[in-house]
């Protein structure tokens, strides 16, 4: 099995989606007060970094919080349950938090990159960022005020191991490329699968939206799980209404 996985599977850990679930479901707040549009783009960001540290203080702030609580939940160990059977091909997700991991599940294909991995800007290689490292770096950066967080926040990810350049989030931000090898491991894992769960994502985000098309195609079978249609919803096997911490346990459970 492959499980296709986007913001919504975290939102019982605490993470905000961008797209909130009609009726709740799901942590309120941040993406509504930090527009995808400006906060989620490498030149917003920038301009916000500039122009409103302040604000971009508590952005890093407010995003770091959610990310350094954040626990797996019954879903994510619901998933390691699988791969601990041997019956998880993969994970495909395009989130960038650890839950996945921590809940269990592997092999883990990120496409969106990883918030505890760096890209060194000058030799361009990813390192592996420890967690505790960085949470304490940030605490740090975003207690300060004003010019001086952005100056510390800019430098909160150590430098490169490997060349001592500096290093950004290794992130997919909007406008962005996709990791190629990450995009074959996702292709070539839907095109052995023989069941495809899709949950916690709109299937809005391109190009990633556009995978499970390939196990449509094979005609294997496919389940969603999801508090509200999506554009999956109406081609799915198995369209099932509910949450993903809620429902998995239920498909797990022997
Ligand atoms: P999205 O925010 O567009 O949509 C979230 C989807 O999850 C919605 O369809 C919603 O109905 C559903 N959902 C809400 N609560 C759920 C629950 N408890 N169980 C199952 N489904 C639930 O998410 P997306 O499609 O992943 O696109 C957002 C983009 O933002 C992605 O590229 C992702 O990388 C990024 N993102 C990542 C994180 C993270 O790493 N945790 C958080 C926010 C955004
Ligand atoms: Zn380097």
């Amino acid at each position: 099995m492959v499980a296709f996985t986007g913001a919504g599977v975290a939102a019982e850990s605490g993470i905000p989606t961008f797209r909130r679930a009609p009726g709740g479901g799901g942590p309120a707040g941040l993406w509504d007060d930090y527009s995808p549009a400006i906060y989620g783009t490498p030149w917003g960001l920038a301009a916000a970094a500039v122009v409103r540290p302040e604000r971009f203080r508590r952005f890093v702030r407010d995003v770091a919080a959610a990310f350094f609580d954040a626990e797996p939940n019954a879903g994510h160990r619901g998933l390691g349950e699988l791969a601990a059977e041997g019956r998880l091909r993969a994970v495909i997700t395009q989130n960038i938090d650890d839950l996945h991991e921590r809940g269990g599940a592997e092999p883990i294909i990120k496409l969106h990159g990883d918030l505890l991995s760096g890209r060194c800007l000058r030799c361009h290689a990813r390192n592996a960022v420890d967690r505790e490292v960085l949470r304490a770096r940030l605490a740090a950066a975003t207690e300060r005020r004003h010019w001086r967080a952005t100056r510390h926040i800019l430098k909160a990810y150590p430098r490169c191991p490997r060349c001592g350049g500096r290093q950004r989030p290794d992130v997919v931000l909007f406008g962005e490329g996709l990791p190629r090898h990450q995009w074959q491991a996702a292709e070539t894992a839907l095109e052995e699968c023989d069941l495809l769960l899709i949950s916690g994502t709109s299937g809005t985000v391109y190009p990633a939206n556009a995978l499970p098309d390939i196990a449509r195609q094979r005609r294997v079978t496919t389940v969603e799980i999801s508090p509200e249609p999506t554009p999956y919803s109406g081609w799915v096997d198995y369209p099932l209404t509910g949450t993903f911490g809620e429902t998995m346990p239920q498909l797990v459970g022997d």
